[in-house]
């Protein structure tokens, strides 16, 4: 069964002095029976059964179990060896305390990968005559019972070797007995090895005794066969007297001896009975040749514990630190909180920002401008006043995000102010804000499946007709009728009705328009009421958040449907062509400059051949019904010499021999050009403005086909946040130096403090790295410190078969559990906080923007390093003490 070949082991003690414990132990043990290492204290019966059991390694020889040399034996093999083949007492017990009788049986049961039955633990209390104890802690045990469970829980394995060291040393010699004679029971089947001091006990109930002294056996017996005094030496003569062994029956020979001795003894002799002499009478030394030694199969079982009952023993050691535990939750779930409120604006990305923002501020149209990326040596900015949107660009706009843009048109730059009102002044409580409509924006063309897109909704009336001069209002410039009352001339008409709107007629641009519907276009006049409210008493909280009301309402009276005049299909179109023939030079920041080292030449306008008064243009060089690509006329009014206006006449005679001039211009903030060598072929009159006459390439190219014609144009914002999402990421995204960028009171806000909120987020994100470390370092400290707490547990976790997987498994679910609370609570927390801060914000700053951004990623993060802080902290000291010796983790209480 087991063997052992010239054994031997050194201790190093700390101080660096080897102690040579066994000095080459040589033995065989048999399959079964009960054998007692006996020995002082000191002489390395421990040290032997050690490493017999497999808790400890050996430094020279082998010991053979089954035939096979555990010399290559690693970590693992001895392992299973003892999970397999041992079944370990130990004198101290090593009963785990915070478990039941029967939880520290089943424990073992579950280790072997089986299912723990009631039946099985009970058939193994009776063995161990502890029936019904199951139930019972430990320490409601005596000393003697407790042994007995250890005995049962080496018992579930049915092992072939039980091993027990000093089982009774801390006993009275009563309960040692019964422990003894539980141990002797077994050893009718198995090979039970103990560990005593005590020579009686030995001999009454070993089968073999092997004493040991300073390292070396000095005696090896065994008991003979029937176990009979051995009377061989029942007689003896000594030089004053002779001795007989008690109990002895004289024979006949031993009589003449007697006699023969006493006729020839010459003084007083005595006759003594001496009492028995168990040992040398009983046993005789051990033939070990003589141990039938069967090799059998020689085979290794892995221990193995479920999950669900690693997770049970992890969970029930949470128990017996409940006030370090909420502490170090406290504590931990906090920095974590901390970590991901810290991440959340660490990660600060605009479109994320922008997206909730417009969520948040409850935005419910999508407007885009036309922005240009300018170069202005080497610096880039984007020009997003100087350009409008053509025809092609909101077709484009409306292809690639899927949504229907309208191109609003502004007739003038400046809005229009909006006529048939009686007297604004009592829209608003107060002189800072006003909750109604006051201006009309532009023009824009809708029809049914705009309105039915938009999820707008025709409330009274029918739509426009694109061909005649009709708009449709929205439902919140009409509240502004309804508010004022209508007034035409000096009469005001009471408004209460949709109805009563239809039909009338509003001056806009000069020129009239009939109302022919009223549209909603979901603006939530209920939300925006209250900055009409008056200023006074009012706290300054509810004054920010007045303001912030009102740039909302900014945003949506600028630049959504809501204050245009909507005509029918068609009508901008005609509108545009009518009235854009002169391109107002002056407000669309272009600049053209016609001049020769004695003329200068300026306008106010610019406008095609076609579309100007032939009739009142002066020709140079005779008329022309086309002109070349470098031809133009100058206007009248605006020819200076030398910086004097100049006579017209006097002009066009010089232009006869010096007809050739430079033009320089910009469009916006774009750079000059100069082209040298244009041709002044005429002048033109001026009424009103002063304008010049350019090829018609030229004006259709260069100027309006760059300016473009919408101001802006607009489309409903989708509902849901990943749609929004998109929509705002496709605003953010520049294509050839050109974006559609969106505009609404949030991107305002945003945009004027990105760069800010840039930088901060890049000191936030260390601010979460340190909190996150802070949080890490607090759980792995407590998962740390519990482990250590319960080294020993892992030793007799170990001691009875456990592998340092099944000890991790333990120790993680421990650490897994308190890892999931804190996430738990730390997501709850970061949560709640992003919320109660980002309203704060809204309300009490006035601020559009929802500054944090609390998401997946830092739920995700938060479980991520939760999860890894735990596996991490419980792997590393597990680790270390599940790669010791047993015996070490036992001994380092
Ligand atoms: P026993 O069990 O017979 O009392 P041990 O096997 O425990 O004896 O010890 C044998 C010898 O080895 C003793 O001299 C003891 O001091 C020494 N020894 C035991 N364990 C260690 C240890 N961990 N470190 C150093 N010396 C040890
Ligand atoms: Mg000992």
């Amino acid at each position: 069964m087991l063997e052992t070949k010239n054994l031997r082991k050194v201790y190093k003690t700390k101080k660096g002095v080897s102690v040579e414990a066994l000095k080459g132990i040589s033995l065989r043990f048999p399959e079964k029976g009960m054998i007692f290492l006996l020995g002082k204290s000191g002489s390395g019966k421990s040290t032997l059964l050690n490493l017999l059991g497999g808790l400890d390694k050996y430094d020279d020889g082998e010991i053979i179990i089954k035939g096979v040399s555990s010399k290559n034996f690693k970590q693992n093999h001895f392992d299973s060896y003892r999970n397999t083949y041992v079944g370990f007492i130990f004198q101290e017990y090593n009963v785990l305390e915070e478990f039941t009788v029967g939880a520290n049986i089943a424990l073992a049961i579950e280790l072997q990968g089986r299912k723990a039955t009631d039946e099985e633990i009970s058939k193994i209390l009776r063995q161990v005559d502890l029936d019904g104890f199951g139930d019972r802690k430990p320490n409601e045990l005596s000393g003697g019972q407790k042994q007995r469970v250890a005995i049962a829980r080496a018992l579930v394995k049915n092992p072939q070797i039980i091993m027990a060291d000093e089982p009774t040393g801390a006993l009275d010699s009563n309960t040692g007995k019964q422990v003894f004679d539980t141990l002797k029971k077994l050893s009718e089947e198995k090979l039970v090895i103990v560990v005593s001091h005590d020579r009686e006990f030995a001999e009454q109930y070993g089968d073999r005794i092997i004493e040991l002294a300073d390292g070396k056996v000095i005696s090896d017996v065994e008991k003979t066969d029937g176990g009979e005094i051995d009377f061989s030496q029942g007689i003896s003569f000594e030089e004053d007297g002779f001795i007989i062994s008690e109990g002895y029956h004289l024979t006949e020979e031993d009589r003449i001896a007697i006699n023969e001795y006493m006729d020839s003894a010459k003084k007083d002799v005595k006759a003594t009975i001496k009492a028995k002499q168990h040992v040398s009478g009983n046993f005789k030394k051990t033939n070990q040749d003589a141990i039938d030694y069967v090799d059998g199969e020689f085979k290794l079982i892995k221990s193995k514990l479920p999950v669900k009952n690693s997770f049970k023993i992890g969970a029930s050691g949470l128990k017996h630190k409940k006030f370090r535990l909420v502490i170090t939750i406290l504590l931990s779930f906090v920095a974590f909180g901390m970590f991901a409120l810290a991440d959340t604006f660490g990660t600060y990305d605009h479109i994320k920002t922008c997206t909730n923002s417009i969520s948040d501020s409850n935005i419910k149209y999508a407007s885009v401008l036309k922005a240009k990326k300018m170069d202005n040596d080497g610096a880039t900015w984007w020009d997003d006043w100087s350009y409008k949107l053509t025809d092609e660009d909101v077709a484009k706009i409306s292809k690639e995000t899927g949504h229907d843009f309208r191109g609003v048109y502004m007739p003038s730059d400046e809005g229009m102010e909006m006529t048939n009102i009686k007297d604004t002044s009592n829209l608003s409580g107060n002189e800072v804000y006003c909750p109604y409509a006051t201006s009309i924006t532009g023009f824009a063309d809708i029809n049914q499946k705009i309105i039915d897109e938009m999820g707008y909704k025709v409330l009274a009336g029918k739509l426009p007709d694109g061909s005649k001069k009709e708009i449709a209002i929205s439902e919140y410039v009409y509240k502004t009728y309804e508010k004022t009352g209508y007034l035409e001339g000096k009469s005001i008409e009471k408004i209460s009705d949709y109805k009563d709107i239809i039909g009338k007629t509003i001056e806009l641009n000069g020129d009239k328009f009939t109302v022919t519907a009223v549209i909603d276009t979901k603006v939530d006049f209920n939300r925006y009421k209250t900055i009409g409210d008056s200023m006074t008493g009012k706290s300054n909280a509810e004054t920010l958040a007045m303001y912030a009301l009102s740039r909302e309402l900014d945003g949506i009276k600028e630049y959504s449907l809501s204050c245009v005049a909507m005509t029918g299909d068609g009508y901008v179109e005609s509108l545009v062509n009518g009235d854009g023939k002169v391109i107002n030079v002056n407000t669309k920041s272009i600049y053209m400059d016609v001049s020769n080292s004695s003329y200068d030449c300026s306008s106010d306008g610019m406008i095609k051949l076609s579309d100007a008064d032939k009739s009142k243009i002066t020709w140079v060089d005779g008329e022309k019904s086309k002109l070349a690509d470098n031809e133009i006329i100058v206007p009248e009014g605006q020819i200076y010499k030398n910086g004097e206006n100049a006579d017209a006449k006097d002009f066009v005679e010089y232009l006869k021999n010096e007809p050739f001039f430079n033009i320089s211009y910009s469009l916006a903030s774009e750079e000059e050009k100069t082209d040298k060598n244009w041709k002044i072929v005429g002048v033109i009159k001026g009424e009103g403005k002063a304008v010049y006459v350019v090829p018609d390439k030229f004006y259709e190219k260069d100027w309006v086909g760059a300016i473009g014609t919408y101001s802006f144009a607009v489309s409903s914002m989708p509902d849901n946040k990943a749609d929004i999402q998109k929509l705002v990421k496709y605003c953010y995204t520049e294509k050839d130096n050109v974006k559609f960028k969106m505009q609404n009171s949030v991107t305002f806000e945003l945009d004027s403090v990105d760069e800010i909120l840039n930088v901060l987020s890049k000191v936030f994100l260390y601010v979460g790295l340190g909190f996150a470390l802070f949080a890490a370092i607090m759980l792995s400290n407590f998962i740390a410190t519990s482990i250590a707490y319960k080294k020993q547990e892992i030793g007799i976790l170990r001691a009875i078969g456990a592998r340092s997987n099944d000890v991790f498994r333990i120790f993680f679910s421990e650490s897994f559990i308190i890892a999931v609370i804190n996430f738990v609570l730390a997501t709850i927390a970061a949560g709640s906080v992003t919320v109660w801060i980002n309203s704060a914000i809204r309300k009490e700053m006035g601020v559009l923007i929802t500054v944090l951004n609390f998401g997946p990623r830092q739920i995700i993060l938060l479980l991520l390093i939760s999860l890894g802080v735990a596996a991490v902290a419980s792997f590393i000291p597990v680790y270390k003490i599940a790669s010791k010796r047993p015996i070490e983790a036992i001994r380092n209480k």
